[in-house]
């Protein structure tokens, strides 16, 4: 498997990550997506969308704003109630987040949920060490609003003050009443959303896995309750399905189900799906079971009633919730992790190769020109029949071998030869990336071929 440079540098020469607002230097932590990389990203959501929301008959879609009124975040205990617990080294002055401390140092003890209190008393009876400088004696921990605060108007003043979301769920909860009206779904039913969240995190960094302004994709399930340990199972699997499907090796997940008593106060489970990044296993999907909690939140501060009628029953009830919570970026990551390897022939040659799921592939075909002068006109024209259907590129630089290495390289799942046959023959031949196996296919017929074989 690659190292995070190796990563980092092919992300950067082949147009799938760049670093931020480079040509003046940089903005710390800051990524922009490239033309691969946003074909990437592009197609990691749709196979998202497909499987959560366009598969399961009752499940919608929803795109709900990144400003919201303020009300909503004192309600989810964004603002006042608990923030991010930071604690402060004594003698470096460095800023940790005291939760991930705690959890660095046993991996078992998952703080989530506790009081600043529990966390302090952890620290100083476990005598943990300033990652830092060593020492061991921190300032008591105080809440950081990890919230991007901006105004809403021209004045700058209290009253208009607003945040960007620092996550897509709330926006679900707030509108439950309005999907569920007009939809009429009975439950179960799920609302899913893929949308940008900003969180002003202390410590940023492993390339894209942790940054302050990223994409969620998230679900909330909402179910009736005694329910929800049964569509909490049947969402986990969902979700290590869905990554073994794209061609994550199962060897390189770990599932981590929290403990009763490490969590949160308002979950009766919480599972993490770890995976084998380059610096080791870390977090790439959570899943809760959130009960009533956040429905019942809003409720209680908008005054507005939350509660479902349940049509078989008559009963009246706030729905529980399932929330599988994942970030693109993490895929991202996960994806071209997995996916990148050098590859060496039997003539001994080292081919790097992409050998991303063809789903997510940032381009499903490249079509070659075999001799540029020749049969440019008709690869153009089978450029444009097919890129009807699908993200295609057009190559006709270099020769043969080397515009097949680059198309490998970036994950181009087929290479289409135009050549000086096609125009007898009405026929391409088209390469398989993975095995490098060519096959003459009439050109009518490509794109019901090309659509079997990428299909997820
Ligand atoms: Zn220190």
């Amino acid at each position: 498997m690659p190292t995070l440079d190796t990563l980092t540098t092919y992300a950067k020469s082949t147009g799938f990550i760049y670093q931020g607002s480079e040509i003046y230097g940089g903005l710390a932590n800051t990524w922009d997506y490239g033309p691969l990389g946003s074909l990437l990203k592009n197609n990691i959501k749709k196979a998202w969308i497909q499987r959560f929301q366009r598969e399961f008959p009752n499940n919608v879609l929803l795109d709900s704003g990144i400003l919201l009124n303020s009300n909503v975040w004192k309600a989810s205990g964004h603002i006042g109630g608990f923030s991010d617990p930071l604690t402060e080294c004594e003698s470096c002055h460095q800023r940790f987040r005291a939760d991930n401390m705690i959890h660095e140092h046993d991996s078992k003890v998952n703080p989530d949920g506790w009081t600043f209190v529990q966390m302090d008393d952890y620290i100083k009876t476990h005598q943990l060490a300033c990652p830092n400088c060593q020492k061991k004696a921190f300032m008591p921990i105080r809440a950081f609003n990890m919230m991007f605060q901006t105004y809403q108007g021209v004045v700058l003043e209290k009253a208009n003050q607003i945040y960007l979301r620092p996550e897509t769920a709330q926006g679900i909860f707030i509108n439950f009443k309005n999907i569920q009206r007009t939809t009429r779904n009975k439950l179960p039913f799920g609302v899913c959303q893929v949308g940008k969240a900003f969180r002003n995190e202390i410590t940023p960094g492993n390339f894209v896995f942790r940054t302050r302004e990223f994409e969620q994709m998230e679900m909330e399930f909402f179910v009736k309750p005694g329910t929800e340990l049964e569509w909490f199972d049947y969402w986990k699997k969902a979700c290590k399905d869905f990554l073994l499907d794209l061609g994550v090796n199962e060897t390189h997940l770990k599932l981590e189900d929290h403990e009763k008593e490490a969590l949160a106060h308002y979950s009766n489970a919480t599972t993490d799906i770890l995976y084998q990044f380059p610096w080791g296993f870390d977090e790439l999907w959570g899943i809760a079971s959130r009960t009533d909690f956040d429905l019942n939140a809003h409720q209680e501060h908008s005054k507005e009633n939350l509660s479902y009628l349940d049509p078989e029953t008559n009963e009246r009830y706030v729905p529980y919730v399932i929330e599988p919570s994942v970030g693109v970026e993490r895929l991202v990551l996960t994806f071209l992790n997995e996916s990148l390897v050098d590859e060496t022939l039997e003539s001994e040659e080292i081919r790097t190769v992409l050998k991303i799921h063809p789903a997510l592939s940032p381009y499903k075909v490249a079509i070659l020109p075999l001799i540029k002068k020749l049969h440019k006109d008709q690869a153009f024209e089978i450029y444009q029949q097919l890129s009807k259907s699908f993200d295609v590129t057009y190559d006709d630089t270099q020769n043969i071998g080397k515009r097949y290495r680059r198309q490998d390289a970036i994950g181009t799942y087929f290479c289409i030869t135009v050549d000086h046959e096609t125009e007898l023959d009405q026929a391409v031949t088209v390469r398989h990336r993975d095995t490098m196996q060519q096959e003459r296919i009439k050109i009518e017929a490509l794109e019901s071929y090309i659509s079997k074989l990428i299909q997820f």
